[in-house]
Formats: C-alpha cells, structure tokens, sequence
C-alpha cells in the first residue's frame, strides 16, 4: 500500500473546514439535549470515585437530571489534563499549556468535593473510605477512577528519568510529555537505533503507542536523519492493534515506512543508564536491544483500591486486571445494582478512549435516574471506541469501532482507515472542544 499523499479532496475539506471551523467543531458535538422538564425529585446521596473526565461529565449531567439530589465527588487530583492532547505535546505540536486546566472550573455548581483518595470500596455496605480515614455512605456509587499505570511491572523503571538518557513515555503526565519531545527532537537531529513498546494488557487510548511511532518516523523523516536510523516497534501480543482491520492497515504503512516490528516480546527490564532494554518472550527467554530512544508504554490494571474490593472482576478476562465488573451494556454493577462504572476503569471488551465516555456518560447518567425511579436501564451501550490515528503531521485517520471490532463510522465525510488532513484536523483543533462540551455534560 502507498501512503496518502495530500489530494484535490483533502484540499476541499481543508479549505471547507478553515472556512467553517466552528461549524465543523459544532456538528461534530451535535446531540439533542436532555429534557429538562422531566427532572427526578431526589434526596439521594450519589459519590462519584475520580474527577477525571467520566466522574465530572456524568457529575455535570446528572444535576441537569435531578432536583434534590446530593453529589461528593471524591479525588485529590486538582490539575484538569485533556490527555487526548498528551501525544501532540509529545510530539512538538502543541504547548503543554493546552493540555492543563482546573478540576474546580468544571465541577457541578452546588456538590461537594473531597480532595482526597478512596482507600477502601465497601459496597455490602454503601460506603467509601477515603486514604485520611473518613467514611462516606451513599446511596449510589459511580466508579470513575481510570487506570492505573503499573510501571513497577518493568525493572529498573523510573518514571522520573523520563527526558533523561533516551527515555521516553507519552503517558504519565504533561510533565513527562514535555521531557518525551525535547529527547525526541535530540533524538531526531542525529537519529539512531529506536525501540517503542507495546504491553499486553488493555490500554487507554491503545492508539497512542502507534501515533508516538508515526510521528517519530515523521519527525527523523523531516530532520533528514532516516537513513542512519532504525525504528522497531516491541509488542507484548501478537498484533499491534486489536481491531483487525485497523492492525493491518497499520502494519502495511508500517512496511512502507521501514519501521520494523517484533512480536511477543514483553518489556521486562530496562537499565536507563545503560540504554538497554530487556525483552522476555512466552516461552521464557530473554532478549537484550540497546537503544539510543526508547517508548515505553506502562502496562495497566485498576487502581488497588478497585481491585482489592468486591467491585473487581473475581473471574474471566477482566479479573487480573481487578477492573469494575459492570454490564457490557447498562456499565451498571453485575452484583450491586446501586453502582455504576465511567471510563477506563470498566471492565469491558473495549472502550478506553474519550470519545467512548462522550457516548456513554449519558447513558450513564440516565441509567442511574432509571434505577432511582425505580425502572430497568433501558439503553444498551455498544462499547463505541474511538481515536484519530496520526500517521504523520498534518495527516490522520479516524478510527470508530464497537465491542466487536466493527468499524462504526459516523461522519459521512470521512473514509475509515483513510489519512488524509480532516483527521488531524480534529485531533488538532476540534476535538478539545468536544471533550471540554462533555465534560460540562453538555453533550
Ligand atoms: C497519551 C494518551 C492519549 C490519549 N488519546 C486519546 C484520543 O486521541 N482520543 C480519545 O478519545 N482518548 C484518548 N485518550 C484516553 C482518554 O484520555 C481517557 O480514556 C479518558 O481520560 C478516560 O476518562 P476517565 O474519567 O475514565 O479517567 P481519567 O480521566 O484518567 O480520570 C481518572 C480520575 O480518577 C482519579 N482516581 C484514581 N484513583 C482514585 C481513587 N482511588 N479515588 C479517587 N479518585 C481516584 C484520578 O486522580 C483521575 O483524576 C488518551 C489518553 C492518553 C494517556
């Protein structure tokens, strides 16, 4: 396959979109609004785990729900990261400034907020410990705590060496970000030997790991210093994506643009120092690949506080992980009724992206009015997952997909699995503003 080369269309749309950006943007984020005259009239008491994106887009929606209702949201996090901009700044596109906001600007007039961590779930008896000690008892909990990022799994890890010695992570933080484009754009004025890594366990945004190796390959392209280097791509499975057509794509451009990849190799140890990384297959043997730059993608599970409790997964797919065990399709808890999961925490077959809280923090949220009424959810959630793939600056394909790995586009315009400028266009100026709609429960 040959690499999209910018076309007459591509121009039409990008004339069309500067043209129209907010226009663009509003389509995009086009949804009925809920109904406000059919607001529940409620004491309840609801808790709300996490202040990321889920917590406060389901926070936002449910005070537009209810009239009486108590609200806690519970998390000591204060700074707001837009973290679908993480690999832009990553990359040297954005400023880090773009990706860092105050939690305070978007929490629901009127609730509460603890700034703490929950230590303990106790949902036999409706209540939540938080790390100081206190006990808060709800009626109804929402779990919207996101992953945790368990880097203790890589020997000799150290986040806090990200920027140092070739070492790379667009994950962690904004910070790390920063320090993930300034060893980047060293990297790139000589170029050299670059390894990426993929774990095996779900991932936020699985997209990530292959945008950092598009844009890495773009930007040694761009710095004229391809030739002297060797980009390979490390996966922990068998593929490098799980939806199948998207992972062939990728692989056929991959192949195109030189970028090698290595299967079932697990991250196992990496020496900073040393520049030296150590892989380990299934079957128990180790490989050491020195490097000049490295990615690492941490792998990731629930948070202890999830997994150590009654609300994890106790068998299947999602228990090793202690992800919430919720309905694929309600997100209400299989065994406690009164508790919901948003976001990255869910244990489901997909849906760690934005754009899936964007679909269903309304569902969510109604679902949790259904249950107070006294009446069954009624939705059913299709696990819809999304991410604009960047495969080089200025050019992106927008990727939908559902629980079972069907591509689920939804504007007209655009061609699944077809870069071209729309794409990144989203990802460049429209998609902030979609998130920033969804979590004020606009849409
Ligand atoms: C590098 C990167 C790139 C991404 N790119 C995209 C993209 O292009 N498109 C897209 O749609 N999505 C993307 N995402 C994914 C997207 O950011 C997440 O899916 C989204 O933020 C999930 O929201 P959440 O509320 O579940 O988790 P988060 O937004 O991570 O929030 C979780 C919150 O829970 C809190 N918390 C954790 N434990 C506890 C506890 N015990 N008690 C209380 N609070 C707790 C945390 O402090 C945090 O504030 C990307 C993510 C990353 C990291």
């Amino acid at each position: 396959m040959s690499i999209e080369k910018t076309t007459p269309l591509d121009i039409n749309r990008r004339q069309w979109l500067l043209g129209s950006a907010g226009t663009g943007a509003a389509l995009w984020m086009a949804q009925p609004q809920q109904a406000q005259a059919t607001r529940l009239q409620t004491k309840a008491h609801i808790v709300i785990a996490g202040s990321g994106l889920g917590g406060i887009a389901v926070a936002n929606r449910l005070t537009q729900l209810l009239d009486g209702a108590r609200i806690t949201i519970i998390d000591r996090k204060e700074e707001h990261n837009y973290q679908p901009g993480y690999t832009l700044v990553a990359t040297g596109v954005w400023p880090v400034s773009k990706v860092r906001d105050r939690n305070a600007d978007f929490q629901p007039v009127g609730a509460a907020w603890i700034k703490d961590m929950v230590a303990e779930f106790d949902p036999a008896g409706n209540a939540v410990v938080t790390a100081s000690g206190q006990r808060v008892s709800y009626d109804f909990l929402v779990v919207a705590t996101g992953t945790h990022q368990d880097w203790a799994q890589i020997e000799g890890m150290d986040t806090s060496a990200i920027g140092k010695e070739g070492l790379t992570s667009v994950y962690p933080s904004p910070e790390a970000a920063v320090a993930t484009w300034a060893t980047m754009d060293a990297f790139r004025k000589k170029g050299g030997d670059a390894v990426l890594t993929l774990p095996a366990t779900p991932l936020k945004c699985a997209g990530a790991p292959l945008k950092m190796t598009f844009m890495l390959r773009d930007r040694l392209a761009q710095a004229g210093t391809l030739a002297q280097s060797k980009v390979t791509f490390y996966s922990a499975l068998g593929n490098v994506f799980g939806v199948k057509v998207v992972n062939d794509n990728v692989l056929s451009r991959w192949q195109d643009l030189g970028i090698g990849v290595e299967y079932t190799q697990r991250l196992q140890a990496i020496d900073i120092g040393g520049r030296r990384a150590t892989f380990a297959s299934p079957e128990g043997s180790t490989t050491e690949v020195p490097y000049d730059f490295i990615h690492v993608v941490p792998p990731m599970r629930a948070p202890d506080a999830i997994k150590n409790s009654d609300l994890a997964w106790k068998s299947g797919p999602f228990a090793a992980g202690g992800w919430l065990e919720v309905d694929k399709e309600t997100l209400q808890h299989r065994r406690y009724p009164n508790v919901f999961g948003i976001g990255d925490i869910n244990g489901t077959p997909r849906g760690k992206t934005a754009a899936t809280v964007k679909k269903s923090a309304p569902i969510v949220a109604q679902h949790l009015v259904d249950v107070m009424a006294g009446r069954q959810p009624g939705q059913k959630f299709d696990g819809y997952t999304s991410c604009p793939l960047i495969v080089k600056e200025g050019s992106a394909m927008l990727i939908e997909f559902d629980y079972e790995g069907r591509l689920t586009p939804t504007l007209p315009m655009i061609e699944p699995l077809q870069a071209g400028y729309f794409g990144w266009f989203m990802k460049y100026r429209l998609l902030k503003p979609a998130y920033m709609a969804v979590l004020k429960g606009r849409v």
